[in-house]
């Protein structure tokens, strides 16, 4: 079967106009300016013809920060439907504002609308992790059956801009995000772009719970801080996973970097495969 051998990205965000022009908006610039690149817009057919011939399969987001952000945000239902049709390519992780008086109605739709997952952003979304007025949602999450993708780390949004562009990196340490894993031991947590530039809290709490995870987005792997890598070939070789941040990033180019690594089979094979598979809840492919 094809879908044994793809690859899977674990971070994928929906390049079409009504994001990048829509969600971002005046954040564009910054993330443009930080990445070093334009961010293209894309069509939702041309983003599943690049990662078919890329033999990836993406966690596609949902972006919901309307409350904080003022920008809107991009319907649950839209994700749902794009990974209906396009099944073999993408796998929906929808998005809500933890904040926003309807959340956990909100995410009681997901396992109708076919969603696996829940993508949060504390620092665009305004929201500290560790406070108690997220907790019930987080109870929600779990009883729902839903795995989480939190941004974690610095954020190219208002990157370079006074004051950030309002935005606050400190709400997105990943070390918040520690009682809703304690609490929650059954549900995988997945730290986006490991955290960085506290990636030691993010190996520190990978290390101690092992429903959490890590990703590799949004950095070129060359960049990888040193003692990451060692955790990343060592003890938590079952725990991080491949992971690009398109379309700030081209999926290709980046497996490319990570190759060039030089990680040994069995860790590769992990980090781009079997680690994301065991957080969706897929068996690992059979070697
Ligand atoms: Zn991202």
């Amino acid at each position: 079967m094809a879908e044994r051998q793809l690859i899977i990205d674990s971070h994928v965000h929906l390049a079409t106009e009504a994001w990048i022009d829509g969600s971002l908006g005046p954040y564009r610039a910054s993330v443009e300016e930080y990445f070093r690149r334009p961010i293209l817009i894309r069509s939702v057919e041309t983003m599943a013809a690049e990662y078919e011939a890329a033999g990836m399969r993406g966690i596609l987001l949902g972006w919901d920060a309307e409350r904080s952000s003022g920008r809107p945000g991009i319907p649950n239902d839209l994700i749902a439907a794009i990974c209906r049709r396009f099944g073999d390519q993408f796998v929906g992780f929808g998005s809500v504002d933890p904040l926003r008086p309807n959340a956990v109605a909100e995410l009681e739709r997901f396992p109708d609308l076919g969603l696996t997952g829940l993508k949060v952003h504390p620092t665009v979304q305004a929201f500290d992790p560790s406070s108690d007025d997220v907790q019930p949602f987080f109870e929600a999450a779990a009883r729902l059956h839903l795995r989480v993708i939190t941004h974690a780390g610095m954020s190219a949004l208002g990157a370079a801009r006074p004051g950030g562009q309002g935005l606050r990196i400190d709400l997105a340490r990943p070390a918040l995000f520690d009682r809703v894993a304690a609490q929650f031991p059954e549900m995988p947590i997945m730290l986006a772009h490991i955290g960085a530039p506290w990636e030691a809290e993010t190996i520190a709490m990978a290390l101690h719970k092992s429903n959490v995870y890590v990703d590799i987005s949004g950095w070129k792997a060359k960049y990888l801080p040193v003692p990451f890598v060692r955790e990343l070939k060592g003890r938590l070789r079952a725990q991080v996973c491949f992971g690009s941040d398109y379309p700030m990033f081209d999926p290709l180019e980046h497996l490319n970097d990570v190759r060039a690594l030089d990680l040994g089979a069995e860790v590769s094979e992990g980090l781009t495969r079997n680690n994301a598979r065991r957080f969706l809840g897929i068996a690992p492919t059979v070697q």
